[in-house]
């Protein structure tokens, strides 16, 4: 898919060339008149069938408060094109990223917008739990000499089922200073992976979710392959325990607008576990 990429890059490049003019949320939205531009371009270089898969963007980046960003790459879980955020947060020290993308393609042009957007360089990584969608750019990123991240029990979970690894290792909740933010990565026990970590901004009251945290969107708990059926429900009141009012939660997939996504969470995994019981 070589021409794929580099027409990504290109279209990207366009984007963040403009990006400066539009403002605030959803600055992956790009100007009507630049986009019938790009598209004209796009259509001019490009057979038809090519085109059709160049339809909605692969790498959106959102701003969601302050100096947090959430993105968000595609890929395909059962034949359906699933989003997948992340989120990023600059520091003065640099940028510190929350998951990888899942789509392996945008591991750089990730990083190239965050340069192009901010002028800073991702100096840490950290990722919630061992599936591809967060562990996917450990490697690569480690390569670049990003400071990579994930607990101990993602890491051997990870080993075990041949996922990309971090280079460093946390065994407890750990509080991470980064240039003037602080978070703390915290354990509430087995969700949506045995090995699910939430971070959370008690200061800015940002809860980066990941995958444990499901959107108001989703009608269902989703992939439940490594779920904890029975411990679910306690693992998100001790999420609501810990991170008290949060003002943004950002789930690992589709719609994080919302901040009720964890009360629906907590209801789908009650009637998980009640559906379950002897
Ligand atoms: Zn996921």
């Amino acid at each position: 898919m070589e021409g794929k990429l580099n027409l990504e890059g290109f279209y990207s490049f366009i984007r963040d060339s403009f990006s400066k003019t539009v403002t605030d949320k959803n600055t992956n939205i790009i100007p009507l008149a630049l986009r019938t531009t790009a598209i004209a371009l796009i259509c001019f270089f490009l057979p038809g069938k090519m085109f059709a898969q160049q339809q909605g963007s692969s790498l959106e980046i959102s701003h969601l408060t302050g100096d947090f960003y959430v993105f968000t790459t595609y890929n395909y879980y059962k034949g359906n094109r699933i989003p997948a955020n992340g989120m990023y947060l600059l520091t003065n020290k640099g940028a510190v990223m929350f998951d990888s993308p899942w789509d392996t393609t945008q591991f750089q042009p990730l990083l190239d917008s965050i340069n192009a957007r901010h002028h800073k360089k991702v100096i840490l990584c950290i990722a919630t739990h061992f599936h591809e969608d967060r562990t996917g750019g450990l490697e690569y990123y480690r390569q670049l000499g990003i400071r990579t991240y994930t607990s101990r029990r993602t890491d051997e979970l990870s080993k075990k089922r041949g996922m990309r690894r971090a280079e460093f290792l946390i065994d407890n909740d750990t509080v991470f200073k980064a240039g003037q933010y602080s978070f703390a990565t915290y354990f509430p026990g087995p969700g949506h992976a045995p090995d699910n970590i939430v971070i959370w901004f008690e200061k800015e009251r940002v809860l980066y979710g990941g995958c444990l945290v499901k959107s108001v969107e989703d009608s269902d708990l989703g992939n439940l392959g490594d779920a904890s059926i029975t411990g679910y429900a306690a693992t998100i009141k001790n999420v609501q325990e810990k991170c008290k009012q949060p003002k943004y939660i950002i789930p690992g997939h589709n719609d994080w607008t919302n901040t009720r996504s964890l009360e629906h969470t907590l209801k789908m995994a009650q009637e998980l576990k009640q559906k379950n019981q002897p």
